[in-house]
């Protein structure tokens, strides 16, 4: 099990493994804008889906390096999400 605790608030998630990697995703509070709450998120910086992601990005600057994690979303049946994330390399 997946344990989240922000502002007093505890989020309990089951465990999920990211289909592209296999690794056990992360909890993580998405940014209010996007109204998810917290999602499960893969952390894998090696993940083939974030390492793939870079080129897939239209309009992106050359030198901004943005990648698309894999997430899922538990308030919607955990429906696959992708997630804008800085690529470290
Ligand atoms: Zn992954």
């Amino acid at each position: 099990m997946v344990i989240h605790e922000y502002a007093g608030i505890r989020t309990e998630l089951p465990d999920r493994e990211c289909p592209h990697c296999g690794k056990v995703l992360d909890a993580w509070l998405a940014p209010p804008e996007t109204g998810w709450g917290v999602i499960l998120i893969c952390n894998n910086n090696s993940c083939p889906h974030y390492l793939g992601s870079e080129t897939d990005i239209l309009h992106k600057r050359d030198d901004s390096h943005l990648g698309c994690r894999y997430a899922e979303n538990p308030d919607n049946g955990f429906k696959p999400v992708n997630v804008l994330a800085v690529c470290p390399h």
